[in-house]
Parts: C-alpha cells; structure tokens; sequence
C-alpha cells in the first residue's frame, strides 16, 4: 500500500466529482446534508450519494465519506444509522473527528474503516500511535502545520497510513483548536459552521491588515520531498469549490505525480487561476513563517479565473463483462467483471422450457440493460443448457444484483441503536490556568490546582500546562522541561491532544484533559477518560443543558476564551517579537488580547471573559475551571474574591446558557 500515492480529491456535489474523477484522481471525499465539515459546501443527499460512490468506484475511484464534526449526545443514533448506510452502499472509509464517535463505530462495527480528520490535532507520532493503539484507524490525516522533516519522521515510522494536505486552503488556527467563529458569531467550526472570521481586517498596533487571512497552499514544488515522506495519500482542499478547479488542480497534482517532477511556471500559473489568493504559500512544509504567507482574494484572483467544464458525458462510461451460466437444474450464475474487480450473483434454479425456450440474443437482451448504471457493456457470453426457461424479471434481478456487489464489495450491515454511556464519575476540583507565575494572587487557594505554562514553570504551584502543540522534533525539549517540572514539585498536567498522553504519563503526573479535546458526548469522555485521567473539561461549546449529562466533569466557569491557536506569530511584523504580546481589534472595535507560547505560536483569546460568579446555582454540579490571559495579580485577586462571594459583574461578559 505503501508505494502508491494517492491522490485525493474533494467533491463537493455530483459535477465536482465527475471533474475530480476526469483529472485522475485516486479517491474522493465528500461529506453528505448532515455531520460534515462544510455544511455551507453543497453536499450530498444519501440518495445521491449512493449514486456518487457507484460513479467513483466504477472508474476505480475509492470514496470517503466526511464525519468529520463533533457530535452531541442526542445526534448518536441518527449517527450510527447513517455510517450503517453509506457503508452499505459502498463507502471505503469515514474520515471521523469526534472520538466518541470514532470508539462507538469501532464497538459496533469493526470492520468499518476510520481516517482520523485533521481535526483530531494530531502533530506527532505519539498521537497517530495513540488513535491506532486505541481506536483502530487506518490511517491519520496530519496538521496542516507541520513541516516535512516532522511529516516525513511520522510517516516513516507510523504504523498506519498518513496523508497530508497539499494544496488548497489554509486555516490560521491549528486544526481542531478554533473557537473564533463558534465564539463571535454562535458558528461553531467544530460542527461544520465556520463562518471565517479569519477573513476580515483586524487592526494590530494602528496597523489594520488581514493578519489571520493565509494563503491557499500549494507543494507543487516539493515534489520529491513529499514522495520520499511515505505519505500515502495527498489530500486536495476544496469541497467549496467547483468543477473546473476540482478537475484542473487534480490532473496537475496527477501528472506531477507521476512524472515525479515539480510544477513548471505555467503549471504554477494555472493553479493560480484556477483559485488562490494573491497566490500560494508553502510556509509551513519549509518552516519559512512569515508575512509573505498572507493573502486575501482580490479581484484580480477573481478575474483570473480559468473555467475548464466538464460533466457527465466528458467521463468514458467504463465497460463491464460478462458470463452467465444458465444450466438445467442449477441457479443462475452471472459473473461481471470491471478492472481488476469481479462480482458474482446467483439467481433462480433454471428449469428446462414448456413451450418457449429463451433465446441467447434475449438474454444478452436483458442482461445488457446499463441504462441507470455509470458502466456499459463489454463484452458479454452465455454459457446454458439447450431448451431453457428464465424470466425476464429474474435475469434482471440477477444483474443488478451483479452489478451493484461490483460498484459495492462492502459486506451489508444492520443498523444498530445507541444505547448510552455510563460515565465514571470524577472528585470535584477547582481549577485555573495562569500566564504566568506573576499573576497568582494571594487568595489562589480557592483552587485546587493552578496550571501554568510547562515552559515558565518554577516551581510556585502544582500543576503545568501543556503546550497545545508539540512537534516530533520539539520533545527533546518538553521532555527536559516535563522532567525539571516534576522535580521541582507540579503534580499535575493539562494536556492539550491525544498526542501528550504517552509522554506526560511517564512522568507520572495527574492530568487534566483540557478543553482542547472538543469532548461533546458520551462515549467521548468515556474514551477519554480510558487514558486514566482524574478529570476533563468540557467543551466550552455545550450549553448547561448538554452538559447535564457530565456532571462532576470541569466546566471552564470563568475566562476569555482562547480563540485561536496560530502556528504563526501575528505580532512579529506589528509589536515584535521581543514582546510578543498584544491586542488586536476587529472593525466592532472588540479587543482580542495575543500572547507567544511555545514554539513562538501565539493563543488570542475572546474579547470579552466567561463570568458565572453570580450564577452558581447552576453550575455546581460541576468542577471549575478558570482560564485567566491579560487580567492583572489584582484583578485575578478581585475575580476570585467574586466567585467566593457569588458577587455580580458590571460590563461585558458571557454566561455559560
Ligand atoms: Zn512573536
């Protein structure tokens, strides 16, 4: 499997697909009206679906079907009756984000293939292996963030496949750690809403550029690089997007491939009037992080637009063979073959003619009849037994039969309810996160454990936080920092991804799974607390209702949220780096506080903090947890003082509903 790369292509509707397929790709994803990433892409319907995946699977073209979101409690059911479905009609693989959906497929059907999303956060081996170990994918969509000696150090040693991002969009945040537009606007990214706040102007230091807005990538001119990675497969973005870009970009990326060479300047050129925004980056994949990576559309992007049209007629129906045995006395036997694939049905005994025999040229007849199927006919030869009888409906029902084991091998599988999920419960803790050691005031012993950055910590509390990225080539480091950590007296930890389990455990400190986890249901905690945790906290997406089922779990009950997490620095052109710490403001004039974290990434943070001082009667239930930015000593003092005494707040803030 390994020696092959696949390209793999997204398909927005039915035209894109058939423009993904004409330039040559190897598979397509695609997500259906429900549970998918892109619900503004227009998507597919499960009826067309089934169509799109027999379209694919007879050009050879393996599909995967998106389920890439997080999901609520009471969405499971439905859930689970659909992956049922798809699989049914012949889906190769799901590409799951949500890990209680992830282990509640994998407890009731394991057979079903799962791609871990690039949702999952997965930016080191330990995370692939983990999400192997625990949850049996076969294969592990990476960050888009990392750079190739990281991507080629995973991929060279993973277990399962990976693939990564090649060309198309980026996203400013880390994937999967993105509550901009779930926080400003109720569009949750997280379940497929994202309404790209990174879009617009921000101003930083008096300076209003689109500090968030990255161009689209392209690695067209890593193409060695990436071939000798051992990714398996190269993933295209762009379930937004039409034919013509679907159809133009694959069958460059194709050749390119296959020539393995990189994009001459006209190939260059036509990617870029196909889509970009004042043209491409490749930041990341060289680790050449800077300003150069920004862009926006501009009209001339617009103007420069390259229309290629295809539909369904530009697409060579493939032809099928095949060989009926129809013998006296024995059940009809069609066996269809279609490249490299072959399906066999059994129909009817055949019984010996009354009257009128049927002819060869009838059943050829109705054996022949492709009309609502993507194939035609090859060639076609009846083996039978002189003077026999077989219906017409019979032969039919022999050929579809056929036809539809060879456009889907899948076995047929029952749907199966979603029973619940009994949830260990946890011991109620008071927590915080700080910034830094400066800002613990003299009151912090309302909380149990106060976190602060593994990279600042020196010994003034319990408990360190975890970066919420860590590369392969980073360990070295935490592994240093995690070791002088433990010595210096913190008992516990705040992971940030699946990826910091193995490595924080070694040390043996308590962990706190952070909000990070995007944990919306059950099965979801369950799993997560399987890594043998003490506690976790919840999505800050859950209103007080869908919390109900967690109760004893950590609630963030006090903050400015982070919004974003950022591979690349937004201050180093404005403050500059020595600082790196500042605000930017939208066009509302809101204020988003920015800070440098390990890695020189950056966290920005909402604008306006969480407060429940005042509401405590509905969330004591929960354990506490606060996540304290740009507030002072004093005013971290004040804010405690206010929890201790249920005391009102004047000003912005948001309730937890
Ligand atoms: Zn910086």
């Amino acid at each position: 499997m390994k020696n092959k790369i696949e390209i793999l292509a997204p398909a927005g509707d039915m035209k894109a697909l058939v423009g993904a397929i004409y330039g040559g790709c190897d598979a397509v994803y695609f997500g259906t009206d429900v549970f998918n990433a892109r619900i503004r892409a227009t998507n597919f319907t499960l009826e067309e679906a089934e169509k799109a995946i027999a379209l694919a699977h007879a050009h050879g073209v393996k599909v995967y079907i998106t389920l890439n979101t997080c999901l609520y409690e009471r969405e499971l059911t439905k859930m689970l009756g659909y992956v049922v479905k798809l699989h049914n009609m012949g889906t190769d693989a799901f590409i799951v984000a949500d890990f209680g959906v992830a282990s509640l497929i994998k407890k009731h059907y394991p057979s079903i293939e799962l791609h871990a999303s690039t949702q999952c956060t997965v930016h080191n081996l330990d995370g692939l292996e983990y999400l192997y170990k625990t949850l049996g994918y076969s294969r592990v969509v990476l960050a888009r963030e990392l750079d190739k000696e990281n991507i080629k150090y995973i991929s060279k040693n993973a277990p399962c496949e990976t693939e990564m991002f090649v060309h198309g969009a980026h996203c400013m945040s880390v994937s999967g750690q993105c509550l901009m537009s779930y926080a400003l606007g109720g569009r949750s990214g997280n379940r497929g809403e994202c309404a790209q706040p990174c879009r617009l102007p921000y101003t930083i230091d008096g300076k209003t550029s689109y500090p968030l807005s990255l161009k689209d990538m392209t690695l067209s001119n890593h193409i060695t690089e990436i071939i000798d990675s051992g990714v398996t497969s190269l993933k295209i973005e762009g379930r937004m997007k039409g034919e013509s870009y679907v159809s133009g970009v694959v069958s460059i990326w194709k050749r390119l491939i296959n020539e393995k060479r990189n994009a001459s300047k006209l190939e260059i050129k036509t990617l870029g009037e196909l889509f970009s925004r004042q043209g491409f980056t490749d930041g990341y994949f060289i680790k050449d992080i800077n300003s150069s990576m920004l862009g926006v559309r501009t009209d001339k992007d617009k103007s420069a637009s390259n229309e290629i049209i295809t539909d369904e007629t530009a697409l060579n129906k493939p032809s099928v063979n095949m060989i009926a045995e129809l013998y006296e006395g024995q059940r009809a036997k069609l066996t269809v073959e279609l490249l490299e694939k072959r399906a066999v049905a059994y129909g009817d005994i055949v019984e010996k003619a009354i009257n009128a025999p049927i002819s060869e040229e009838d059943i050829k007849k109705s054996l022949s009849k492709l009309g609502n199927t993507p194939l035609s006919l090859g060639k076609i030869k009846v083996l039978k037994s002189d003077d026999i009888m077989v219906r017409v409906s019979s032969l039919n029902n022999l050929r579809r039969t056929a036809i539809a084991s060879l456009l889907s091998s899948n076995s047929q599988l029952e749907i199966k309810e979603y029973e619940g999920q009994a949830l260990p419960r946890v011991q109620k803790i008071k927590t915080s996160t700080f910034v830094d050691e400066n800002q613990i005031p003299k009151n912090s012993d309302y909380f149990d454990v106060i976190f602060v950055p593994l990279e600042k910590y020196t010994g003034k509390s319990n408990g360190v936080h975890m970066p919420p990225v860590v590369f392969d080539s980073e360990w070295g480091e935490i592994d240093y920092l995690l070791k002088s950590a433990k010595e210096k007296g913190a008992k516990w930890a705040l992971i940030s991804n699946i990826g910091q389990i193995e490595r924080v455990k070694r040390y043996e400190f308590n962990i706190l799974l952070d909000y990070r986890f995007n944990a919306f249901n059950r099965p979801c905690v369950d799993y997560l607390m399987k890594t043998g945790a003490k506690g976790l906290v919840l999505s800050p997406e859950l209103n007080l209702a869908q919390a109900r089922d967690f109760k004893s779990y950590s609630m963030v009950v006090y903050g400015k949220l982070p919004l974003m997490t950022t591979h690349k620095c937004i201050l180093k052109d404005t403050v500059g780096c020595d600082k790196c710490k500042g605000y930017m403001n939208d066009r509302q004039g809101a204020k988003f506080f920015a800070r440098g974290i390990y890695g020189h990434r950056n966290i920005i943070y909402n604008s306006v903090p969480i407060y429940m001082a005042d509401k405590q009667s509905d969330i004591n239930d929960f354990s506490y947890h606060f996540i304290f930015s740009d507030e002072s000593r004093d005013e971290c003092y004040e804010i405690i003082e206010s929890y201790k005494n249920k005391k009102a707040k004047n000003g912005d803030f948001r309730r937890v509903k």
